[in-house]
């Protein structure tokens, strides 16, 4: 997209289909945690697919050969809490070994503007590829903060992966954070006066944790 340089949609007919899936209303909770993670773990593969390799020696049954493998330190996966655990489950089944840190945020509801409850990062975040989770990249404040938070730990590398967002977000976070890549399923059309996106898929913590 040219407004949005650092932005990449990931429209894989798979995901585009099990993004429409998710976003009806009558899907229950269970689904919803299920198509979340598949989603996940299909933009994964296209977030991921730039990971250096390097060449290790290895024996098959039958005889020794040159192999690949990733090179270097793994990853951190950084999850906005709460609804972050939607992506974070997705991305773990790709790369079961990575870090995980965890941010908590919260909407003040009168501002919107993002309040930091809880951090924790690996002490290694620095040396790591970094990948932000949270499914909805709405205002961009939330986003904006977090990875603010995971550039004063010391990490240069970093990604934003999200499920739906929309031209305010991405722009109030890629004015803020030129260099970190966004990936995304969908762009929607816009923020309603509450935040949330449009046509958008409601809140999905609440969805995701079946808390209404
Ligand atoms: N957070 C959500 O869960 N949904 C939105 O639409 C916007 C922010």
């Amino acid at each position: 997209m040219v407004r949005f340089p650092n932005l990449s949609l990931v429209d894989h007919p798979l995901v585009q289909h099990k993004l429409t899936l998710l976003r009806q209303r009558e899907l229950a909770t269970a689904g919803f945690r299920q198509l979340a993670r598949e989603i996940s773990l299909l933009m994964g593969y296209e977030v991921m697919r730039d990971l250096p390799l390097e060449t290790v020696r290895i024996d098959t049954p039958l005889e020794a050969m040159d192999a690949p493998l990733l090179a270097g330190k793994k990853l951190c996966f950084v999850s906005i809490l709460r609804a972050g655990a939607g992506i974070l489950d997705g991305l773990l089944d790709l790369v079961p070994s990575a870090r995980v840190g965890h941010i908590g945020l919260y909407r003040d509801p009168a501002t919107l503007e993002p309040v930091e409850y809880y951090l924790k990062l690996p002490d290694d975040v620095a040396e790591r590829l970094v990948i932000i989770v949270d499914p909805m990249l709405a205002t961009g404040h939330s986003a904006a903060a977090a990875i603010d938070r995971v550039k004063q730990a010391g990490a240069t590398r970093i990604r934003f992966v999200c499920l739906l967002t929309v031209p305010e977000g991405v722009g109030v976070l890629q004015a803020r954070h030129p260099d970190v890549p966004v990936y995304a399923a969908a762009m929607d059309r816009g923020l309603d006066s509450h935040g949330y996106i449009r046509p958008g898929l409601g809140d999905a913590g609440d969805r995701l944790f079946g808390t209404k």
